[in-house]
């Protein structure tokens, strides 16, 4: 290796460095959970995915391990060769029954199932009209398919239909509108039903990633099609957010795109089947989800409760219904001033700055679970004002 190559890496790290956009990780020394352990200290944790408080579950810890006992560790093979035990077909029937959907394919991670949906469903021919705020990994797969691509502003309903317009003029034979469900940065709901209209008119399929939603958004946490009462044609989720939080994603749709998925989908074909703890922790996540009314009822009187006090305190909040709430400082020094305080203050969460977010859209992005107590959204509320008095955000 040359000195000029790693001298380049040095001076790119030393340039995401001096724009202050370096991330750094802090350790937790406890599983997932409200209260983490972080440098000898507990904090209330505002910033997981674990809307549902499953991540540290006694049973979906005690189903791995079970599964792990009678399934072994590794399938030491990708699916089509010799990874497929009864498990994976059973959670792959699990999640299709409660998608509504007839069918569905795991992957490692929902990236990986971003990754492979595009590739083999769309040729040349084909049209892909995406939201401009779609997560990186939709991004990506459309990347590597050959059809045309049509970019809208996010959630304008007016540009989705130019772009359907634009695709149906320049030729396309199919198309499909992508769309994640829920925008992870606002909280923001797609605008489902007005998609599916003009996905009517313009005879395209629409294809929803559902990550922040698959579990607790609509009846019996369906997801945001579900909640808004309209179908998507394709699905992706993950396992690591609602349901369960370790890894595993997946894709549910029509039977023959499953299928042809299963022969042509490339991060399916050439990389490990999900291991048995992991699949049979799916299972056990759906068994709790699917009758979880309770978790769910928790988990938005808990958002509501959260955004009332934030609110009232006098910050300055997105407006929505989704247990993602931003709190918005504009400024990316404000919003690290401010996490550094609340975790001073005993409470964790992430600053969200550019390239995150648009220059100027700072914001701390906070998340609730239904595992949350009141005593520490209380205590959170406290060191948010705290905290915004400090750093002089609220006067
Ligand atoms: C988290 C997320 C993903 C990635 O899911 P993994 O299973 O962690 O790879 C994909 N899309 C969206 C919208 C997400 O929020």
């Amino acid at each position: 290796m040359t000195t000029a190559f790693l001298d380049h890496m040095r001076a790119t790290l030393a340039e995401i460095e001096a724009d202050g956009l370096f991330k750094r990780e802090r350790m937790i020394a406890t599983p997932q959970s409200t209260r983490v352990q972080v440098g000898g200290r507990e904090v209330i944790n505002l910033c997981a995915n674990n809307y549902l408080g499953l991540a540290n579950h006694p049973a979906l810890i005690d189903a791995a391990i079970a599964a792990m006992q009678a399934h072994g560790f590794g399938m030491a093979s990708v699916r089509f060769i010799c990874g497929t035990q009864e498990l994976h077909r059973a959670l792959e029937a699990r999640l299709a029954k409660y998608l509504d959907m007839d069918d569905s394919i795991l992957f490692a991670a929902c990236f990986d199932a971003n990754g492979a949906l595009f590739e083999p469903l769309l040729g040349r021919e084909d049209a892909v009209v995406s939201d401009a705020l779609n997560h990186a990994s939709i991004i990506d797969g459309i990347r590597l398919c050959k059809a045309r691509r049509y970019r809208y502003a996010n959630s304008d309903m007016d540009d989705l239909e130019a772009q359907l317009r634009a695709a149906r003029a320049d030729g396309a034979r199919h198309i499909m509108i992508a769309t994640d469900g829920v925008f992870s940065m606002d909280g923001y709901l797609a605008r489902l039903p007005e998609i599916r209209a003009l996905a009517e008119r313009y005879d395209a399929l629409v294809m929803v990633d559902d990550c922040h939603a698959t579990g607790f958004m609509g009846p019996q946490g369906r997801g945001t099609p579900a909640h808004l009462g309209v179908r998507a044609d394709i699905l992706t989720g993950t396992l690591g957010k609602a349901l369960g939080g370790a890894l595993g994603g997946y894709i549910a749709g029509p039977q023959p795109v499953i299928d042809l998925l299963r022969q042509r989908a490339r991060p399916y074909l050439f990389s490990n089947a999900l291991p048995p703890a992991i699949v049979a922790a799916g299972i056990a996540a759906l068994d709790i989800v699917e009758g979880a009314d309770d978790l769910r009822a928790q988990l938005f009187d808990n958002a509501a409760y959260w955004r009332a006090g934030l609110a009232a305190a006098g910050f300055d909040l997105l407006p929505g219904e989704h247990p993602i709430i931003p709190v918005m400082l504009y400024d990316a020094h404000k919003a690290q001033a401010m996490a550094a305080r609340l975790f001073d203050l005993g409470v964790y969460v992430s600053p969200f700055f550019f390239p995150v977010v648009p220059k100027g859209q700072a914001r701390i992005r906070t998340q609730m679970n239904a595992a949350l107590t009141r005593k520490d959204l209380d205590q959170a509320l406290a060191a948010f004002a705290q905290a915004g008095h400090d750093t002089g955000i609220l006067s």
